[in-house]
């Protein structure tokens, strides 16, 4: 076992704090790699603040992981010495149900995937995620970078990346679809990016209209305040597809009405609290709600294969592992453009 230098949260409540966690040593199929930079994404702050319920502290957060390999074991295939590789939200699954032989690990039906944090590995021991200098984790669960997208813009593609290209994929997002992102936080502008890439035609529904040149800029072709009623009388009917990327309860019913016949909205944010739903606003439209968790690791894969062929890359403030706390009571506050990304260099 190596011991590794990394930030933890004790308690739901108090700030993340320096500490230590400890690797495995590297078994046959596994991974060791140092990790340069550790994105935050806000299923982080959920889970910290026990919002998703109890969890066991110390818990070190951070499930988009980017950095380079520093060890592989003796029956790695996929990965050598200085390669640059990533992983996001899950670091094992049981490999033997539909959705892990269908490459849909992160719906695992055997168990669960294993948590990147929070989790617990085939060796029995507690999962601890990227706020930390390095990780060891199993080959298959590894992601390659390609070499277009720089480390620090590659972390938080493993979580917000990924979160919004299965969806639009699944979805069918492409040229004469018209999609409408919520929220311009860190999963709202990848969506936009993503979406404008596939060849959507893009609106963003902000809360204000304080974020519009950039959601502009990203790739949206409108951009408009959910704080102005009129927002919701103007664009009735006009969605294919929403993707709701807020961390906090909406209502619902507002937004399925935006949807055209046969629309879905998509549910991405996992707030705290249960959201209702009027049967009205489904039947009137044969309109769909649906939820989708990340994606699997060649989704991941080919994800991260298309943002280096279309040149999209998450905005970021990088930013020193003793501004964590800062840096969560921002995003909280949806102070953030878009994604904070920990460098991780004094951790190593
Ligand atoms: P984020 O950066 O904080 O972005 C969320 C955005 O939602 C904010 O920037 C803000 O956008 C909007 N928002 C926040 N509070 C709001 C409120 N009270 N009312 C209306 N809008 C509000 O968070 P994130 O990292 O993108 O994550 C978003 C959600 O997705 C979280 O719940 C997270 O846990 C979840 N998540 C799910 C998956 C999955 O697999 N499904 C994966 C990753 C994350 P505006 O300022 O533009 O309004
Ligand atoms: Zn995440
Ligand atoms: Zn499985």
């Amino acid at each position: 076992m190596t011991t590794v230098s990394a930030y933890a949260a004790t308690s739901a409540d108090g700030p993340l704090t320096r500490t230590t966690v400890t690797r495995r040593d590297v078994g046959p199929h596994d991974v060791a790699f140092d990790i340069h930079f550790a994105g935050i994404c806000h299923s982080d702050i959920h889970t910290v603040r026990g919002e998703w319920g109890g969890i066991d502290y110390p818990l070190v957060p951070g499930h988009e992981i980017a950095g380079i390999v520093t060890e592989v074991g003796s029956a790695v295939t996929k990965f050598t010495v200085g390669d640059r590789v990533g992983v996001g939200c899950f670091v094992d699954s049981c490999r033997e149900c539909d959705a892990c032989r269908d490459g849909e690990e992160q719906y695992c039906t055997g168990g669960g995937m294993v948590g990147t944090y929070n989790g617990v590995g085939r060796d029995g021991q507690r999962t601890q995620g990227g706020y930390s200098g390095a990780i060891v984790v199993d080959e298959n669960y590894v992601l390659n970078i390609p070499d277009a997208i720089p480390l620090d813009k590659a972390a938080p593609l493993l979580c917000a990346g990924i979160t919004t290209y299965s969806p639009l994929h699944h979805w069918n997002a492409g040229p004469g679809t018209k999609v409408a992102v919520i929220g311009l936080g860190g999963l709202g502008h990848l969506a936009v990016k993503l979406a404008a890439a596939m060849g959507a035609e893009v609106t963003v529904l902000s809360q204000s209209l304080k974020k519009m040149e950039d959601g502009l800029r990203l790739g949206a072709t409108e951009y408009r305040a959910t704080s102005d009623r009129d927002t919701f009388k103007e664009l009735r009917g006009r969605f294919d597809l929403i993707l709701n990327t807020v961390s906090a309860n909406l209502n619902l019913e507002d937004y399925l009405k935006l949807l055209k016949i046969d629309g879905t909205l998509v549910e991405l944010g996992m707030p705290e609290h249960p959201m209702s739903v009027p049967a009205g606003a489904l039947i009137s439209g044969r309109r769909s709600i649906a939820g989708s968790m990340i994606g699997g690791i060649a989704e991941t894969q080919e994800m991260l294969d298309f943002c280096a062929e279309h040149d999209v890359t998450p905005e970021i403030e990088i930013i020193e592992p003793d501004y964590i706390n800062e840096a969560y009571e921002r995003v909280m506050a949806s102070d953030v453009r878009y994604r904070f990304v920990i460098d991780t260099a004094s951790l190593r």
